[in-house]
């Protein structure tokens, strides 16, 4: 049957979620060790604490939820000593290792050329997933982006908006925008579940046997893929990491956080076994092949 639509996870599948999470991650607690005079076990724990609250490590309002905050309780001078030298930290990181794997922009492109619809379906909550899709430029190659619901901003008991101005003014203008639609699912429809596929295809008029499910996650997406009836096909060149890595991402993220954007990183040879995926991928571009043979 012709593949008409081809659906991909983001994390760990477009790019290497652990590749940038770990240096920017990293490079924010140096900064907030440097400006508070906290020591790093800390920063560590707190900033971690805010994280598992909010499922994501990538909650971008952590600094001033946190314990650490509550030492300093004037926001615009713990806004302008610490968090902005930390979210330049940040950010300064994530330029430098935040890019898609190789031949994911060529595939992209080729697959917008051939007129094939690409979604991409991610269990990240809004706003990073947004972000990133922006900042990689893939946001004018896919169809839509859907993602889990994005985070608000943090308040005072008192309703004083715990934010930049410069943050609150850019949102506000729509700088975090992406170029293509993006949809919030509910939180519900989280992968494995597979409703979250099932809305795409209804949304598309696409029958799951033309579809094409590409993900590094065996127990998330080659399950929903399956369950749901689409083609699936296994990002395995999205499931290694260095030890080394692993370790790092252990220390500064919390089992329930790196289970969301980066499950593959838990799953072993029994998965494997077990899942048996239809197609096993070393890179992004045999997506073409699945595409064209129509199954
Ligand atoms: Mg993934």
């Amino acid at each position: 049957m012709p593949i008409k639509l081809v659906v991909c996870d983001m994390d760990n599948t477009l790019y290497p979620w652990i590749d940038f999470i770990v240096p920017a991650v990293e490079a924010m607690v140096d900064s907030v060790c440097l400006t508070t005079g906290f020591p790093r076990i800390k920063v560590v724990q707190s900033l971690k604490a805010v994280y598992a609250k909010y499922e994501s490590n990538e909650y971008p309002y952590a600094r001033q939820e946190s314990s650490l905050y509550a030492e300093f309780p004037e926001f615009k001078s713990f806004d302008k000593l610490v968090i902005q030298p930390a979210r330049a930290a940040f950010a300064e990181a994530r330029r430098k290792y935040l890019r898609p794997f190789r031949t994911v922009v060529d595939t992209l492109t080729e697959l917008k050329r051939r007129n094939i619809l690409v979604v991409a379906l991610t269990d990240a909550p809004r706003n990073p997933a947004e972000y990133r899709a922006r900042k990689m430029e893939l946001d004018g190659l896919l169809t839509a982006l859907y993602t889990l619901p994005g985070f608000q901003f943090p308040a005072s008991p008192e309703g004083e908006k715990l934010i930049a101005p410069d943050i609150l003014y850019r949102d506000e203008r729509g700088d975090y925008r992406a170029a293509c639609p993006v949809i919030e699912l509910p939180r519900e429809h989280e992968k494995p579940n597979g409703a979250g596929l099932r809305e795409v295809l209804r949304a598309y008029g696409v029958r799951p046997a033309e579809a094409v499910m590409v993900g590094d996650s065996l127990r998330k997406d080659i399950a929903v893929a399956k369950e749901v009836g689409a083609v699936d096909c296994w990002a395995e060149y999205g499931t290694y990491a260095s030890v080394e890595y692993r370790e790092r991402l252990d220390i500064i993220s919390a089992n329930a956080i790196t289970q969301r954007h980066a499950a593959s990183v838990f799953e072993g040879d029994r998965q494997k076994a077990e899942a048996r995926p239809t197609h096993t991928f070393s890179n992004f571009s045999q997506v073409l092949d699945v595409v064209d043979a129509g199954r």
